[in-house]
């Protein structure tokens, strides 16, 4: 607390990042690619003219945009950047959710949703999962301010159908639905085809998770012109150059290099299946992922103990603190080696 902040500033309940530590670990805890972005992005680096930097970048990020229009098959009017997915989607709260209706989520989903809640003064509305430990589509009340939630979902891993999405976007057709697409590169199904018959439909997306570029800070969004227009408003009212001009060029790159891209999730996927019997052979139950981590828990060890134990033996993984969540690690998938260590430990950890 100080005299000197504005007064909401007290009010607000910050987002918790995984931590970056400062030893060499075997980091298995922010979702990470444990693969190298594409090689282009390399000769992009050495090859950037300096004297760019001079000059500010397209403030419309116009060719990024045309080349994720051509990755998704959409105008380039239809997709918005911004400098990660985490500023997107605070830019979406404030053109879409500031509303008199409250904002529907289900509980257990991104946790940086309910810090926006309060930043911006959104009313929230969090719907439990259903019984399987799926976002309960059905549950989302058409009367409200709008829906948010990833798909796939995170910490859990499951992932719904685009048809399902679709069911959703019939039913609710006077408030804007989001849906996080950050983990949908690992086995998940996009909803983006759907933005054409859908205009309250805002697709999120990252360069953070399946391209390998967390440390650059991308993030996009497809939807509706009209969409698109109101993001641009509020990100016109707040950062004109969000998105600078190596990061475009990276990017750009780092699109057109889809076997890199094919080839790094298929790993992912293959490598997240083999973790999984190995997890189910040591006795953990390992809820289904689409996603690039799974989220497990052990019926006789304590998870925060496990936690430490991992830590203690230079592993690192993700544990919540909150009730729902207590009993449960969530672990990024790695490289097979990696995921070797972490089983061997565990191995030890739950003789
Ligand atoms: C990682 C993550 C993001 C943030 O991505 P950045 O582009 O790195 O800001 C957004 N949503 C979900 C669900 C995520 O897991």
């Amino acid at each position: 607390m100080s005299k000197f902040w504005s007064p909401a500033v007290s009010e607000l309940t910050p987002y918790i990042p995984g931590e970056q530590p400062r030893e060499r670990l075997i980091k298995l805890n922010t979702n990470e690619n444990p693969y190298p972005p594409a090689p282009g992005v390399g000769a992009v680096l050495r090859e950037f003219p300096t004297d760019h930097l001079r000059l500010y970048p397209d403030p419309e990020s116009r060719a990024l945009r045309e080349s994720l229009g051509r990755t998704f098959g959409v105008d380039a009017d239809q997709v918005f950047v911004g400098n990660g997915s985490d500023e997107v989607l605070a830019l979406a709260f404030q053109a879409f959710f500031r509303q008199e209706r409250p904002l529907e989520m289900p509980d257990i989903t991104y946790s940086f949703y309910p810090v926006y809640c309060r930043l911006y003064g959104v009313e929230r509305r969090a719907l439990p999962l259903n019984a399987r430990w799926e976002v309960d589509l059905d549950a989302f009340d058409s009367d409200c301010g709008g829906v948010i939630f990833a798909n796939p979902n995170a910490p859990t891993g499951h992932g719904h159908g685009r048809e399902a999405i679709a069911g959703l976007l019939e039913r609710i057709t006077d408030s804007v639905v989001l849906v996080d697409e950050a983990y949908v590169d690992f086995g998940g199904e996009s909803a983006v085809s759907l933005v054409e018959r859908f205009p309250n439909l805002l697709v999120t997306g990252t360069f953070s998770k399946s391209r390998s570029l967390a440390g650059l800070r991308l993030g996009y969004a497809v939807g509706s012109r009209e969409l698109i227009e109101g993001l641009t408003r509020v990100k016109n009212s707040f950062n004109s150059y969000p998105v600078d001009s190596l990061a475009s060029a990276v990017a750009i790159a780092t699109l057109e290099d889809t076997d890199h891209f094919e080839a790094c999730r298929e790993k992912v996927i293959t490598t997240r299946e083999r973790t999984r019997r190995q997890l189910e052979s040591l006795g953990f139950e390992v809820l289904p992922s689409r996603a690039n981590f799974v989220l497990v828990s052990h019926p006789d060890f304590d998870a925060a103990q496990l936690f430490v134990g991992l830590r203690e033996r230079g592993i690192l993984v993700r544990h919540f603190n909150t009730d729902a969540l207590r009993n449960f690690l969530r672990i990024t998938i790695g490289t097979d080696d990696e995921m070797d260590s972490l089983v061997e430990t565990l191995e030890l950890l739950c003789a």
